[in-house]
Order: C-alpha cells, then structure tokens, then sequence
C-alpha cells in the first residue's frame, strides 16, 4: 500500500517525450517527465514526493533535556563521559540531523533521553593536556549555554579552586541548575577530606545548595548516582510558578527582611510574574 510514483528519466531527448504515453501502459500510479543531468521535472518530483508524504503526527517530538559535563582540565570530565556513555544499559548514539549538533551524545538511562552537549569538545579537550585553564573556562560558557543542566566536575583531591568557582558563576550568571560530581574520591583521605569539605562551603553557597554526588570517574564508583540529582535538577529548573505563589513568596521575604528604602516609606509589592 505504498504510493509509487513513475519517474520517466533522461525526458530532455525527444524519444522519450515522445514514447512517454507508451509509459502509461504500465498502470503505476504516478508518471513524471525528469532529467536527473539537466533538472527538469525535479520540481514537479518535489512536489509530488511532499503530497504523497503522509502527514506528520501533531507537535515536535519532545526533546532530551540538556546536560553539559563542565570543568577545569584534568578534573576528569572525559573519563567521567566515558563512564556515563559506556555503563551497561546506556543506550548512545551520536546525534545527527540538522537541529542538533553532531557533537553531542544521547544517553538513553532508566527510558529516559538525555543529550549530553559538546561531548566531542570534552574529548578532544582531554587531549591537549596543559590546555589553559582561562580558556577552559571561557569554553565551557558555551557549553553551559546550551544546556539546562550544568554537571561540574571538581577534583576532590585539589578542593574547590577559584577556576571551579568561575565556572560555577557562569552556571548562577546564565540562570541554569547544577549538579557537582566530586570526582577523584578514591585519592582522599581523611585529611583531605576535611579540607575538601571546608573549601565547598562557598561553591554551595553560590549555587543554593546543589545536588551533590561524589564519585570516581576512573572505577566509575557513584557515577550510576548522578542521574537523580540530575532529575531533581531538571524538575526545578522546569519549575513554573503562578503570579499566585510568586507574591506569597515575595511578600513572605519581604515581611523577614524589609528591603532598604530611600524615602522611609514601606514597600510595596504590586505583583510578581515568572
Ligand atoms: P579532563 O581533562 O577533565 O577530561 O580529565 P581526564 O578525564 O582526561 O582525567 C585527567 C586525569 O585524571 C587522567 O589521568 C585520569 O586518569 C585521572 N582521573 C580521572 N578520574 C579519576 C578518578 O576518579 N580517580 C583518579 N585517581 N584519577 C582520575
């Protein structure tokens, strides 16, 4: 029950054009005139192929969410990428089409889709070892920008660095969620954890508390952790508030910490929209 469309080539020479009605003896559907050299009647194919196309389900399909793996060289991005990509279970495929950039990964985890961005730029990153660690920064902005979720990987034998911090503040700067994956935890010992433990305090100020997961990338011990931090991030990420809740919210914080007012006059909250 497939439609058929009879295309008639080389139709430039004047024998075909003329034995064309002996083509409507073979009774098959369609019959078009073409030059696949010179491109006549390509258009009239085209527009045949568009009509006998069925027409397509209703909506775009709903898209993967977006996950950048982010942080500075040598924390163990690509090993960690590696560990994702490989677990059993993981479905992956390299993405091609139009829309999406061929350098991403989807993982398919738990029957649910997720598009891992600019995993070649992790890859190929790995490998030009001494990489700046300014530029590493500057790259992973725009891996952070066309993702919703940010997974930033610190290197729990080294603490919480003031690159780590940069790159966390581009994830606050660009509104999106983060989840930290503490990697290298096989190295610690208590010692070092303590001090690991003291240097997080700012990141989980800066980033309201994150999902955390610790993890060693080289084992892939925790890695298998990471995906319900990532979920929860998504739902809040997601999170839509009416006008409603927004004001209670808004009138609540303002009630506990009156904002500063030049005139004296209280303030006064109209509403709050997202
Ligand atoms: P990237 O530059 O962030 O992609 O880091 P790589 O994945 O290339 O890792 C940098 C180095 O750290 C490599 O020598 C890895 O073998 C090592 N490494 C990565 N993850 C771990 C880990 O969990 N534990 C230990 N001990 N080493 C790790």
């Amino acid at each position: 029950n497939k439609p058929v469309i009879l295309v008639v080539n080389k139709a430039d020479t004047r024998d075909a054009r003329e034995r064309f009605a002996e083509f409507y003896s073979l009774g098959i559907g369609q019959q078009l005139l073409l030059s696949a050299e010179h491109g006549g009647g390509v258009e009239d194919l085209r527009e045949a192929l568009a009509l006998a196309i069925p027409e397509q389900p209703e909506g775009p399909a709903p898209e993967a969410p977006t996950v950048a793996i982010v942080g500075r060289p040598n924390v163990g991005k690509s090993s960690l990428l590696n560990k994702i990509s490989g677990l059993p279970r993981a479905l992956v495929s390299p993405v091609a089409g139009t829309t999406r950039d061929p350098v991403d990964t989807l993982v398919e985890r738990n029957g649910k889709s997720y598009l891992l961005v600019d995993t070649a730029g992790i890859r190929r990153r790995s490998q030009t070892s001494g990489q700046p660690e300014e530029l590493a920064v500057m790259m992973a902005r725009r891996q952070i920008e066309r993702a919703q979720i940010a997974v930033l990987v610190i290197d729990a034998s080294q603490g919480v660095t003031s690159g780590d911090m940069a790159i966390a503040g581009t994830i606050w700067e660009l509104g999106r969620a983060a989840v930290l994956a503490i990697n290298k935890w096989d190295l610690l010992d208590g010692d070092m954890r303590e001090k690991l433990e003291l240097s997080m305090e700012k990141l989980d100020e800066l980033l309201a508390d994150p999902g955390r997961v610790n993890v060693s990338a080289l084992s892939g011990r925790g890695v298998e952790k990471l995906w319900d931090p990532i979920d929860k991030a998504l739902k809040g990420y997601n999170l839509r508030l009416t006008t409603g809740q927004l004001n209670r919210i808004f009138e609540a914080a303002i009630k506990k910490v009156s904002p500063p007012s030049l005139s004296g006059a209280p303030w006064k909250l109209y509403y709050t929209t997202q």
